[in-house]
């Protein structure tokens, strides 16, 4: 796999007054270049503290993070800076990322000036203008403010100021979750064509699989902190081997439908497999022994002692 970021046996724990929280129990993950990776699971397993530590909004505790083929892990923050414009993310609510007080075109060019000192302000003014037509929005709005616009809108501007420093790696955190059905439709697919235009890589997290399974070329599943699954899309709703994965994607929106019980609390997780205390198919291995994630075919790897067979499945 050609692959543009690499992440091996990230930990992170959150301390907190009442214990520790374990968000991330060494993870691995790789995206390959040019290609959009789902990543799904229930609200609490670490998806959002994953893609905070690739973009270094947070530290990680433990593991290697290579990116376009150099190891970034250990980098100072002034070290870290040119990576800085090549890795950008995009969150779930713009309301939070945006500064509202500031104008649209500002913004933009605040965040070029910051990469680029010597920007001369023509250069700058067109790369404004250029960066809102690019994502739907016509030039006029560099002198909107982003609390007259609708949440669609808004969640252009942030695509619009991630992708002014022309990235190699976009994180999107839920970047449709806020929006309405209509608008998500259309931010959706601006987004496939952007990454089509740029050949941008994507880490496209979200909670709803009906978009992951529109948006993404592959899947991984994650589960208290762990990647239970992964594979090709294809693969993952065709031939989903972990219990995990049925589960989620049998539920479609409520997961409480077709498994019991909460996601275990990661201050106290499970001993042995994460998944096995709400797991229909456990036997008594399952609660002793912890199941490294294996390959069943090519780029599909499953941690679970006991794939599902064809009959399981349904
Ligand atoms: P997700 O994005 O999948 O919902 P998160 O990464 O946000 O998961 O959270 C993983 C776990 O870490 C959850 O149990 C959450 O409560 C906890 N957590 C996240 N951020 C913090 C924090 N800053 N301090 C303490 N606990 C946190
Ligand atoms: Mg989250």
């Amino acid at each position: 796999m050609d692959s543009l970021l690499k992440m091996e046996n990230i930990s992170k724990e959150y301390k907190t007054p009442y214990g520790r929280i374990k968000a991330l129990r060494e993870t691995s993950l790789e995206i390959e270049r040019g290609e959009i990776l789902g990543l799904v699971g229930e609200s609490g397993s670490g998806k959002s503290t994953l893609a905070n530590i690739i973009v270094r909004l947070i530290g990680s505790d433990g593991g290697r993070i290579v990116f376009n083929g150099e190891d970034i892990t250990g980098l100072s923050e002034r070290e870290f800076r040119k990576y800085r414009r090549e890795i950008q993310m995009v969150f779930q609510d713009p309301y939070s990322s945006i500064n509202p007080r500031k104008k649209i075109g500002y913004l933009l060019r605040e965040c070029l000036k910051i990469h680029d000192k010597h920007l001369s302000e023509d250069e700058a003014e067109r790369r404004v203008a250029e960066s809102l037509e690019e994502v739907g929005l016509d030039p006029s709005y560099a002198s909107r403010y982003p609390s007259n616009l609708s949440g669609g809108q808004r969640q252009r501007v942030a695509i619009a100021l991630s992708l002014i420093l022309r990235p190699r790696l976009i994180v999107l955190d839920e970047p449709v979750s806020a929006l309405d059905v209509s608008v998500e439709a259309q931010i959706l697919n601006l987004l496939m064509d952007l990454r089509e235009k740029h050949g941008l890589t994507y880490l496209f997290i979200s909670h709803d699989l009906n978009v992951v399974s529109y948006m993404a070329d592959r899947i991984a599943v994650m589960y208290l902190g762990s990647i239970v699954e992964i594979g090709r899309t294809e693969e993952i709703l065709g031939e989903m081997a972990h219990p995990y994965t049925k589960a989620l994607f049998k539920a479609s929106r409520d997961i409480s439908a077709t498994l019991s019980g909460e996601i275990p609390s990661p201050m106290n997780p499970p001993s042995g497999c994460p998944f096995n205390t709400r797991c229909a198919y456990r036997s008594e291995r399952c609660s002793l022994e912890c199941p490294e994630l294996r390959s069943l075919s090519e780029g599909h790897l499953v941690a679970c002692h006991y794939p599902l067979g064809e009959e399981e499945r349904k």
